[in-house]
């Protein structure tokens, strides 16, 4: 058996292994592989990784609170995920780590349309954040972080520019923005990383965020990392507003394509992936 898992700390709520599992048995490898939740705490990651090739894991998911140890722990990672700062998908192979970022292909994999001229508005400087302004700045996008602690947006961008210098190209196009700057300028994409709308915060995303109704519409697309038993707030609003919205099911279901693909070497059954990622709601 070939064995696969997410490891978190809290895990239990993922729905990575009915995904995944779901994934798994539509390519007719459901009776060779298997994917499991693993809950472990930051002190004991270590020696836990260090364990999954020998007990017959092939790779893992890593999720909060892992994703930077992980990057960390590996004997190799992708530039995605050295440049990120993070990994969320390990790799085990000839007594070796591989470490990627499938956080950021899965964002652009999930993106309705590449943003324009007015380019995109990402909202949190967290993990995700860092994530999803990589992959934005580095598709070409004009992308402006706003965060609740300003500094953090400062420092994001100012790590990111940094982690870019030396590329070919003039690096990304990247500004940290106050909130009136926010409110004020028109966006073709405006990305949710922060943790408003996760369930039972009772956050109004206008009171918590820069977002003005009259600037959502059919021109902007709308993306919300946070997912829960239903739609966030600011995802039924957006849609009530015209927005073209994704949800943060998508993203997840997007970002576990990517590490499907690079385990098994196969295609990612979307719809059935989907399909179990939605059940769970
Ligand atoms: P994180 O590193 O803890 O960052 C949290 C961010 O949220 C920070 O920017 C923080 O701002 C901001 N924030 C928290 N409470 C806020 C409030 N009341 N008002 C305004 N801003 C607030 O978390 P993360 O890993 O980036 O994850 C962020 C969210 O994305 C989580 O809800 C997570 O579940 C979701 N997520 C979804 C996926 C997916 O696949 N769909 C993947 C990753 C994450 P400060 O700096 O001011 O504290």
């Amino acid at each position: 058996m070939k064995r696969l898992a997410v490891l978190g700390r809290p895990v239990s709520h993922s729905r990575s292994p009915a995904m995944q599992n779901a994934a798994l048995e539509a390519v007719g490898l459901g009776g060779e592989w298997a994917y499991e939740a693993i809950e472990v705490s930051p002190a004991e990651l270590g020696e836990l990784v260090g364990s999954l090739a020998e007990r017959g894991f092939v790779g893992a998911n890593v999720t909060i609170p892992h994703k930077e140890a992980a990057l960390e722990l590996a004997d190799e990672a992708s530039a995605a995920a050295r440049e990120i700062g993070a990994a969320n998908t390990l790799s085990f192979a000839d007594g070796r780590i591989a470490a990627e970022n499938t956080d950021a292909p899965g964002l652009l994999a999930a993106l309705p349309r590449a943003p324009g001229s007015r380019g995109a508005l990402v909202l949190g400087a967290g993990g995700s954040a860092r994530a999803v302004v990589w992959a934005l700045g580095g598709a070409g996008a004009k992308v402006d972080v706003w965060n609740r602690t300003p500094e953090r947006a400062d420092q994001l961008v100012r790590s990111l520019a940094a982690a870019a210098a030396g590329s070919a190209d003039d690096g990304p196009l990247l500004a940290p923005v106050s909130t009136e700057q926010a409110r004020t300028s028109d966006y073709d994409l405006i990305v949710n990383c922060t943790a408003v709308g996760l369930e039972g915060s009772g956050d109004d995303p206008f009171a918590a965020l820069p977002l003005e109704p009259d600037r959502l519409g059919p021109e902007v697309a709308l993306i919300d990392l946070v997912y829960g038993h239903c739609d966030t707030e600011l995802v039924r609003r957006a849609r009530d507003l015209g927005t073209e919205v994704i949800d943060g099911v998508e993203v997840l279901v997007r970002q576990g394509a990517e590490s499907f693909r690079i385990w098994t070497g196969r295609e990612a059954p979307l719809d059935v992936m989907r399909e179990a990622a939605r059940r769970g709601e």
